[in-house]
């Protein structure tokens, strides 16, 4: 969104005693400029790259692709973007400034790390879960990514105990159900346990 330019960023008239020329398009200058950079673009030519907005009330100079000597304007969206700094709360999506939680690659305002599913809020002490770059309350992340114990189906949350009976089916059990069962059975365990999360 275009915000309205500031006086001091934008001028009316071309100046006397500097470049002549769009440093975007090259073109001669006239009607409202920029003056920014190091030197002056049309006020319709000066916009982020990413969002092809016009920045000229309020920008942030990055290294262009043409390396540290030519910089180019980025809005502050864009600015936070490339670095990672917007929030990932799907509600969100602001820049995070000063104290944010990180997880799964992603940022997140304190007050907005939350599962990926539902609005609950995990504290700096409470748990969430993981799976593929997401995160999950223990309800959302039992509905849809637990891994299912082989014996009673239900979610296996901690640890579990890995089986490979052949090269193509995994199973994988609660310690528990896998204890059970190995005394029924008068077995020895056959896999090792592993602790998980
Ligand atoms: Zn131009
Ligand atoms: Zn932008
Ligand atoms: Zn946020
Ligand atoms: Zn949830
Ligand atoms: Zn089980």
């Amino acid at each position: 969104m275009a915000a309205e330019p500031t006086p001091s960023s934008v001028l009316s008239a071309s100046p006397s005693s500097e470049p002549t020329s769009c440093a975007s398009c090259a073109k001669p200058m006239s009607g409202k400029f920029v003056r920014a950079l190091g030197t002056i673009f049309h006020l319709d030519c000066f916009t982020c790259p990413d969002c092809d907005v016009v920045v000229a009330d309020k920008f942030f100079a990055v290294d262009g692709p043409d390396g540290p000597g030519r910089q180019i304007p980025l809005c502050e969206r864009d600015y936070f973007q490339r670095l990672n700094l917007l929030c990932a709360n799907p509600t969100c999506g602001m820049p995070v400034r000063t104290s944010y939680i990180s997880a799964c690659n992603k940022n997140y305002h304190i007050n907005h790390f939350t599962c990926s599913l539902c609005p609950t809020l995990f504290g700096p002490n409470d748990s969430y879960y993981e799976h593929e770059g997401e995160v999950y309350c223990r309800a959302h992340y039992v509905e849809h990514c637990a891994t299912r114990c082989a014996e009673c189906g239900d979610a296996i949350m901690a640890q579990y105990i890995e089986v490979n009976r052949n090269e193509n089916s995994d199973e994988f059990w609660h310690p528990e159900c896998w204890t059970n069962r190995r005394n029924l059975n008068n077995q020895a365990p056959i896999a090792p346990m592993r602790p998980r999360l």
